[in-house]
This record gives structure tokens, sequence and C-alpha cells, in this order.
């Protein structure tokens, strides 16, 4: 997705800079407003998304690039990771890495650091929703794999984005920012496999941040509802039109329909300095859907 200097301007508010630096002289600070900025937001940043050769993690790829970063993309899906690179703009890069292999994490980190001087931003995105089926029938083999890309795989991106970013120092910081998904929340939307490494996915996150905040690193993370994307709708064998007609019934909020590109400007505002002093915050990407319940609300004729 690539981001208009209009669309900017609606989606990420107006945008402000100091022209006039405060002094004895000039007690006053003059904010000039340039509503068509194609706000920057990530602008000389240097980030890496996990996942990001499909779905969201694509759609946060064009988006962080536009809005200024060096965008990494590691993924193991080689042929399209490199299509996204390609298509994202010059300072767009893939790698092969397999998340649920340490080593490949702490060398894609290491990597990019010696290629860039540092790392500002990990999205750890990656992600897999296998159809485990009911808890009585549980394959543990299958729990086994969700939880080494979902959970061990973002404990590892943590780990080691955390270890660069605090090598760099204090002052520099860092975002990491997760994607969950409202099953961190609530039972009832995948199955167990999936809501269990998502509710941990969560728990990594509160516990990094509070370890993380004294290096001046943000840990959040971001938690849409269902997106049509390759894994959800494989998961229930449905193109994406189809996909997206089955969940407005479900919608609290109406007239919008939750696209990829939703949950990367959720994920953009975490990454950027925008959201400076927001850490261990799980940012809900649902319209509301987890915020009430709709049976109630039709109950009681709201
Ligand atoms: P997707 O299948 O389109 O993208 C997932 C990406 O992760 C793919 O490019 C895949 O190759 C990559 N990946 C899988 N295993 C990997 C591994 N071991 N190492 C590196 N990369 C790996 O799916 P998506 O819907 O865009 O999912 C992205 C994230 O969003 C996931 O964490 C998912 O759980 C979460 N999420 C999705 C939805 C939804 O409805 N689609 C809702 C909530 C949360």
């Amino acid at each position: 997705m690539a981001v208009s200097a209009s669309k900017g301007a609606i989606t990420h508010g107006l945008h402000m800079h100091l022209t006039a630096p405060i002094s004895a002289a000039t007690s006053f600070i003059v904010f000039s407003m340039d509503p068509f900025s194609s706000n920057p937001w990530l602008d000389g940043k240097v980030t890496i998304v996990t996942g990001g050769a499909s779905g969201i993690g694509e759609a946060a790829v064009r988006l962080f690039a536009s809005s200024g970063a060096t965008v990494v993309i590691a993924d193991i899906q080689d042929a399209l990771g490199e299509a996204v690179a390609a298509s994202a703009g010059s300072g767009c890069t893939y790698m092969r890495c397999d998340v649920t292999d340490e080593s490949q994490v702490e060398a894609t980190v290491a990597a990019v650091v010696a290629a860039h001087g540092h790392l500002d931003v990990m999205l750890s995105n990656a992600g897999v929703l296998l159809p485990t089926g009911s808890v009585m029938d549980m394959d543990l083999s299958e729990l086994d794999r969700v939880m080494a890309v979902n959970f061990r795989g973002a404990a590892a991106c943590v780990k080691h984005a955390a270890r660069a970013m605090v090598a760099a120092g204090e002052s520099r910081g860092g975002a990491i920012v997760c994607t969950a998904s409202v099953a961190s929340l609530q039972g009832g939307f995948g199955p167990a496999s999936y809501t269990a490494s998502k509710h941990a996915l969560l728990g990594l996150v509160r516990a990094a941040a509070g370890e993380l905040g004294r290096h001046g690193v943000r840990v959040n993370c971001v938690s849409p509802s269902g997106v049509a994307t390759p894994m959800s709708c494989t998961l229930m064998g449905v193109g994406p039109e189809e996909l997206e007609a089955m969940t407005v019934p479900h919608n609290v909020l109406r007239g919008k329909v939750l696209r990829a590109e939703d949950v990367a400007e959720a994920a953009l505002f975490l990454a950027s300095d925008q959201g400076a002093f927001i850490s261990g915050h799980n940012l809900v990407v649902d319209g509301a859907t987890t915020a009430v319940n709709p049976d109630v609300l039709h109950t009681i004729g709201l």
C-alpha cells in the first residue's frame, strides 16, 4: 500500500513542525501544519518485519517503506519475499529467516546491524494458524508447531532485537511490536492451540516491556480480528471476498471491513516515535468486537 499525501494527512493526523527554537527572545513556539506531508514516521529507522512476504506483514512492509524506513523482510517464502522487497522500494530487502530456528533469528538481526549500524524496529509478525480441531482431539505435535512459530519464534525475535537495541544505548532505544490477535484476549476466535499461543505472546510482550523499559526499549502488541489473508483464507477454504463477507455480520463496527493495511497502520503507530510513551500495550484492532458482547447489545435493544 502506498501512502498518498492526502491519505497520510487523514490517517495520521496533522503533522506539526517546530519551526522556531525556544529562547528568551522568542518565548513562544510556532507550529506550522503541513497536512499534505507524506508523514515519514519511520524516517531513517532500520526495521525488520518477520512474515513480511504475505498478508499483514506485507502490508506493514509497504507502509513502513513508504514511511521512510529501511525494511528487511524476514520470511521463509523466498520468491514472495524477494518480489515484495523489489516492489516496496529501494530501502527494502529480503532475508530468509525461519523464526523457529533461534540461530537464524540471531543471524538476521546481526546481519541487519552489520549492514545498517543498528536496529530500531522489530515487527515480529510471522505466524501460523493450523486446524488443530477440538481441544479433545488436539494433535499435540500440531500444537508444538503452532507454539514454535507464534510464541517461541516471537520470543526469539524479542530476545535478539532487544539485545541489539540495548547494545545501541538508552538514547537510541527501540520499538518491538508483535502481531498477536484478538485470540490473545478471548477464546473462540480460533483453535485452542492458536489461542494459547497468542495468550502466551501477550504475556511475553508485557514481561519484556517491564524489563526493557529501563533501556528505553518499548514492547507492544497489535491485535487484529479477522483479516482476509492467505492464512485465514486457507483455513476457511474460501477466497478473500467470501471471507470478508463472512466476517461482516460479526462486526460491531459497521460500514468498514478490516484489511491488512489497517493493521499495518496500527503497527506503524506503535513502531514510530508517535507512540513514544506507549509500552506493554495490546492495541486491539477489532472495531469494538472484544469490547462488548454483541448478543447482549442486541438483546437489550441497543
Ligand atoms: P499470512 O499467512 O498471510 O502471513 C504469515 C507470514 O508468516 C507468511 O509470509 C509466512 O511465510 C510467514 N511465516 C510462517 N512461518 C514462518 C516461520 N517459521 N518463519 C518466518 N516466517 C514465517 O498470514 P497473516 O494473516 O498475514 O498473519 C500475520 C500475523 O497476523 C500472524 O501472526 C497471525 O497470527 C496474525 N493475525 C492474523 C489474523 C487474520 O485474520 N489473518 C488475525 C489476527 C492475527
